[in-house]
């Protein structure tokens, strides 16, 4: 998978995609991800790229020519899948939107800043737009490492263990059950006694009993589509 993401802070992304599960991913050849500065697309030799809204209000707005000409910039090299704009208005991202951006080759994000995005650019050139949360950030920068976080560790061969990802919170519509390591006796705290006993069909049993209390203490919304 390839992963582009436009933004006015490259350096946010440092480090980010250098660790862990993100930087393997890059290392088995499973990702590449190119970060491009919208200030190289600036109109002027300052490096801006925002300008007044029309109609006034406070704060500024990420103009349309620069963002449309880096799309285009890019577009000429890669034939995107997606391209996401981060808005808190968007389509709120979940498991099974990371499932489906996870079968996807190319993804361009683009990263909002101050305002946002002139509405050209969403009308014309996005065709995805996604959410992380009700809440507002300051820019699209930590919104395109979550959903690039998300959907990376969804490509086969990613995580050493697939079934670590397969037995995730809500991939099954389920919280995950709760998880223990050794020792099996912490001050007198006690593991449950199941998953000791190495009886798969058992521990298998009681982890599903277990994710299932949980999803209905924690998130009961969740049990409404599902059959169990
Ligand atoms: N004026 C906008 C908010 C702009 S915040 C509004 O009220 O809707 C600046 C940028 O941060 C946005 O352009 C977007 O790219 C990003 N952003 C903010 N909150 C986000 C969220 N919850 N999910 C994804 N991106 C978000």
């Amino acid at each position: 998978m390839q992963i582009d993401i436009i933004t006015l802070f490259p350096q946010m992304f440092e480090g980010f995609f250098q660790y862990s599960i993100l930087k393997r991913a890059q290392t088995k050849g499973l990702l590449s991800v190119n970060i491009i500065n919208l200030r190289e697309y600036s109109l002027n030799k300052y490096g801006s790229v925002d300008d007044y809204a029309f109609g006034g209000g406070a704060g500024m707005v990420i103009q349309v020519e620069p963002l449309a000409n880096c799309i285009e910039g890019l577009q000429q090299k890669t034939n995107y899948d997606e391209i996401i704009y981060t808005a808190p208005d968007g389509q709120m991202l979940n498991q099974p939107l990371a499932n489906s951006l996870s079968l996807k080759e190319n993804l361009l994000i683009l990263c909002g800043h101050y305002k946002g995005i002139d509405e050209r650019i969403r009308e014309h050139f996005v065709t995805m737009e996604v959410s992380i949360g009700d809440y507002v950030l300051s820019g699209g920068e930590l919104a395109a490492a979550v959903i690039s976080d998300s959907v990376v560790r969804l490509i086969p061969g990613v995580l050493s263990d697939e079934q670590s990802a397969l037995s995730d919170s809500f991939q099954d519509g389920l919280v995950a059950p709760a998880v223990y390591s050794r020792p099996a006796d912490f001050r007198g705290w006690k593991v449950p006694d199941v998953l000791l006993c190495g009886d798969p069909k058992k521990i298998e049993a009681w982890q599903y009993e277990n994710a299932l209390e949980r999803t209905k203490q924690r998130r009961p919304e969740l049990l409404k589509n599902l059959d169990y």
